[in-house]
């Protein structure tokens, strides 16, 4: 049995994986705001440390792989606190608990997202650890609506370069630890069940993500990515965001890899 700490394991995608390694008989310890293992609040520094403290302590000190799924996409600056700061301080919280486990294993969720018009200061911000700035910008995008959606692609965009520069380190592959990330397309939630609801919101999300393959996904499509990238199986998956978007990316980014 492996060990395996998820965070937004209360709903949509980190639910999903979390109800599919249980059934696999892996042992799950799931954080979120409320109603899994370990209640936290990954919006402040302090909530994150004491998530990931109580994570390993319900795990006796040694975590197999950690997944964070936790995340928000309204445009306020809370977005910029728990996608970003959320998921790259709790993982670095776990790691001294991953790296005495046979077979360690990390990944995140990105979001195709990332490929929309950011926010570059919001980037840097993000990138050089600098919450207070982070924070202070995206309030300041926040006041405008239109502005405002920068706040979660830039989160996304940032999220996909951090893995890219953390993941070959000594501290992750380095120690043995494939760090990687999926970017979803549409994936059918209770993050994006309002959107959905209506023929406009659809109309509007499909045309800023085409989905030519299969159209929108359940969160098994992305659950199941993460679970082969966490297990044994990936040794040499290294840095990479993973695209499982119905072609999303290849649509909107066509030749420029
Ligand atoms: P969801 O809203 O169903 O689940 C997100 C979970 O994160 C919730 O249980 C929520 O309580 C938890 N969370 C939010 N703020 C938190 C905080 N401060 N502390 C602890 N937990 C907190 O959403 P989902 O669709 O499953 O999204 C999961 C991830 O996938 C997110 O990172 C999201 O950005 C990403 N994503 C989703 C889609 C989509 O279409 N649904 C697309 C691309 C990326």
């Amino acid at each position: 049995t492996r060990t395996i700490v998820i965070t937004g394991a209360a709903s949509g995608i980190g639910k999903k994986t979390a109800e599919i390694l249980r059934d696999r008989g892996e042992k799950v310890i799931g954080v979120d705001l409320k109603g899994v293992e370990v209640s936290g609040d990954l919006s402040t520094p302090e909530g994150r440390r004491t998530a990931a403290d109580e994570a390993i302590a319900l795990a006796g000190g040694t975590v197999n792989a950690v997944i964070a799924c936790a995340g928000l996409s309204a445009p306020k600056s809370i977005t910029a606190k728990v996608n970003y700061f959320g998921m790259t301080e709790f993982l670095e919280a776990i790691r001294p608990a991953l790296a005495k486990a046979e077979a360690p294993r990390a990944a995140l969720i990105s979001s195709m997202a990332s490929m929309q018009p950011v926010a570059e200061p919001l980037v840097d911000a993000f990138l050089a650890g600098d919450e207070a700035t982070a924070v202070a910008i995206a309030e300041q995008l926040e006041q405008d609506e239109a502005a405002a959606t920068a706040i979660y692609s830039s989160s996304k965009r940032a999220i996909s370069r951090w893995v890219r520069r953390v993941a070959p380190t000594a501290e992750w592959a380095g120690a043995g630890i494939p760090l990687n990330a999926v970017a979803p397309g549409t994936v059918v939630t209770p993050m994006t069940a309002d959107l959905l609801a209506s023929k406009e919101g659809s109309a509007l999300v499909d045309a800023m993500v085409p989905m030519p393959l299969n159209s929108h996904q359940g969160p098994e499509s992305i659950a199941n990515l993460l679970i082969w990238l966490i297990s044994p199986e990936n040794t040499h998956c290294c840095g990479q965001t993973i695209y499982c978007d119905g072609g999303a990316d290849t649509v909107l980014r066509g030749d420029d890899i």
